[in-house]
C-alpha cells in the first residue's frame, strides 16, 4: 500500500472528552458519533471473538447462554462446585488450610478457558467490560455482604505487565469496583518476584515458587477487609501468598473473587 493510501485508510477517532468541552453538541450528533465508533471499532464478543452481534452490546445474544455459572452447593471455603449437597468443603479444602477466609468464582473453567486465554495473552482487554459486569451481577451481593474496604487485584510482575500492556485482574477489579462502588487499590500489593507461571508447576513447587513473590508497597492505608481479584483460582496458592502479605500488614479479613475455578492455563 502506498503512503497516501495508508493515511486515507486511517480510521477517524473520536477524541476523548470532546463532548465535555463542547456542551452545545446535540444529543443526536453524540449518538451518531457513538454509532460510528462502534462501526469502526466493534467490540469483540468474549465467547466467539467476533464483533458482537447485535452490535452495541458487550457479548452476542446467542453466546451468553453458553457460559456455565457455578451454582450451589459450593465449597464454603473456595467456592468450588460440590456434587454432594451435604458436604461443607471440597476435597482440597477438607485436607489443607488456606490463608484467606473465603472466596467464590463465577464460571466453570471449561466454559471460559478460551476467553481467559485471549483476555490474557491476545490483547482482548475489552472483554473486561462483559466479564466485570457478569461478576457484579452474579457475585455483587456476596461481595457487598463482606463489606470490603477495597478490591485488590493480584498484581503482575512489572516486566510481565509491560510486555502484556495491562494486568487483566486489574481491569476486572476496575469494572467491578465501578459497578459496586468499592475502591480499587491497584498499587497496594506488588509482585516483586517474576515467578514462573504456576501452570508449569505442581504441588509444593507452586508454593515455593510464590514465596516472597508479593509485597505491600502502599503502607499508608489501613484496611480491615479486602477482596483479592484474580482471573483463575486453581489450588489457591497465589491467593494464599497474596493474603499472607496482607495479613502481615494488618488486614483482618481477606476474601477473593475469581472469574473461573479449575485448572490453570
Ligand atoms: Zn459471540
Ligand atoms: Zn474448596
Amino acid at each position: 500500500m502506498k503512503e497516501h493510501e495508508k493515511k486515507r485508510n486511517l480510521p477517524f477517532i473520536l477524541k476523548k472528552g470532546a463532548a465535555g468541552r463542547l456542551p452545545a453538541v446535540p444529543e443526536a450528533a453524540l449518538r451518531a458519533g457513538r454509532i460510528l465508533t462502534e462501526l469502526l471499532f466493534p467490540g469483540r464478543c468474549p465467547v466467539c471473538d467476533r464483533p458482537v452481534e447485535p452490535p452495541g452490546g458487550d457479548i452476542c445474544g446467542g453466546c451468553e447462554g453458553t457460559l456455565v455459572r457455578i451454582r450451589e452447593p459450593r465449597c464454603q471455603k473456595c467456592g468450588k462446585q460440590l456434587q454432594d449437597a451435604g458436604a461443607e468443603y471440597c476435597y482440597d479444602c477438607g485436607r489443607s488450610r488456606h490463608v484467606y477466609d473465603r472466596g467464590a468464582a463465577l464460571y466453570t473453567y471449561a466454559c471460559i478457558r478460551r476467553t481467559i486465554y485471549r483476555f490474557k495473552y491476545r490483547g482482548r482487554r475489552e472483554y473486561a467490560v462483559f466479564l466485570g459486569r457478569a461478576l457484579a451481577e452474579n457475585l455483587g451481593g456476596l461481595i457487598l455482604s463482606w463489606r470490603p474496604d477495597a478490591l485488590v487485584p493480584v498484581p503482575l510482575h512489572p516486566e510481565r505487565e509491560r510486555d502484556r500492556g495491562y494486568n487483566q485482574a486489574e481491569l476486572l477489579a476496575l469494572q467491578l469496583g465501578k459497578r459496586l462502588g468499592i475502591p480499587v487499590l491497584s498499587g497496594y500489593l506488588a509482585r516483586v518476584k517474576n515467578t514462573r507461571p504456576q501452570k508449569e508447576l505442581e504441588g509444593a513447587a507452586r508454593q515455593n515458587n510464590l514465596k516472597k513473590a508479593f509485597k505491600i508497597v502502599q503502607d499508608d492505608v489501613k484496611l480491615n477487609t479486602i477482596v483479592i481479584i484474580d482471573d483463575i483460582y486453581t489450588t489457591g496458592s497465589t491467593i494464599d501468598a497474596a493474603a499472607l502479605e496482607c495479613r502481615k500488614a494488618g488486614v483482618q479479613r481477606v476474601f477473593f473473587i475469581a472469574l473461573a475455578i479449575g485448572k490453570g492455563l
